[in-house]
């Protein structure tokens, strides 16, 4: 990959959070923990070198690749010169509407990226509010941000990214991936998280009052849940006092102590009372 960047007159941008990885155990590893095979059709957000698109054309039906940084051009001709199955989209992912995006990938599809860090979890939210055929992600993050999206309730990396996409489905890192193996190396490890939408998550009545539901609760972590509720969604006391006691929460709890369920069937309640989701 070196020999191909230098003599493309390739320099890393930084502001594209460009580390590249080249160790093909790992990028087959990658598209194994992701569930690629023949009949899948992939969206990947960032191509850098092509070194993860190249191992997804090997293993998928067809692969869409979104990269912003055009000086890759050449380089990416290159690399994938041999992959009919390839169509590289030299813009901006995070202006693209992403129901274009999903119109050109056709059908359900799987999200498989090393993300750029600095757009992570934008990129993750967009999929989880709005990725109608997304069939789940499995993304390259920064160690940090995979615990995150893992968390339990109750821990202190639980948040309001966890419950948005505990409510799609399930979340585990597949594996941890050392800063050396980056090329330049990052100042912090990574890890490998897959989101799979067809396994796990619940429904809501109303995905909008989920939202607001999850963002009041988190709002003020200092603040019990109860106040949260009052002054998010204009609640007297007792109503608050009401809503929590009819999901058997203790009077006192703070809202990151509810599991995503529960958040679910508080947003429910708050839906049905008129009061959310409008
Ligand atoms: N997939 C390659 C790999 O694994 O070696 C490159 C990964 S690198 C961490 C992230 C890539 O995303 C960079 O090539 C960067 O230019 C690109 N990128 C950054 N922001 C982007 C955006 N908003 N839309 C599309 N691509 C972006």
């Amino acid at each position: 990959m070196d020999d191909l960047l230098f003599k493309h007159h390739f320099t890393f941008k930084k502001r594209y959070g460009q580390n590249f990885l080249t160790d093909r155990n790992l990028l087959r590893a990658i598209v194994s923990d992701a569930g690629v095979d023949e009949k899948t059709a992939v969206l990947e957000i960032g191509a850098g070198a092509g070194a993860l698109t190249l191992a997804l054309a090997e293993r998928a039906k067809k692969v869409i690749s979104y990269e912003i940084d055009k000086s890759l051009q050449p380089v990416l001709a290159e690399t994938l010169s041999d992959c009919g199955n390839v169509e590289v989209v030299f813009r901006d992912f995070m202006r693209e509407d992403l129901a274009a995006a999903e119109r050109a990938v056709g059908g359900d599809y799987l999200v498989v990226a090393n993300l750029p860090y600095y757009v992570t979890t934008p990129v993750v939210m967009r999929f989880v509010e709005e990725g109608k055929g997304c069939r789940g992600l499995t993304v390259m993050v920064q160690e940090e941000v995979a615990r995150r999206f893992c968390a339990k309730a109750g821990s202190p990396d639980y948040g309001a990214v966890t419950a948005a996409i505990a409510r799609r489905g399930s979340a585990a890192v597949t594996r941890l991936v050392p800063r050396t193996l980056f090329t330049p190396s990052p100042n912090v490890d990574s890890a490998v998280v897959r989101l799979d939408f067809t396994a796990g998550g619940f429904a809501v009545r109303s995905e909008k009052a989920y939202r607001e539901t999850v963002r009041c609760a988190f709002l003020n972590r200092r603040k019990t849940l109860e106040n949260n509720l009052m002054s998010a969604f204009s609640l007297s006391r007792g109503e608050a006092k009401e809503l929590l006691g009819s999901l058997g929460v203790p009077a006192g709890v703070r809202g990151e102590t509810l599991s995503p369920e529960q958040l679910g069937a508080l947003s429910d309640l708050l839906f049905a009372a008129g009061k959310s989701g409008k």
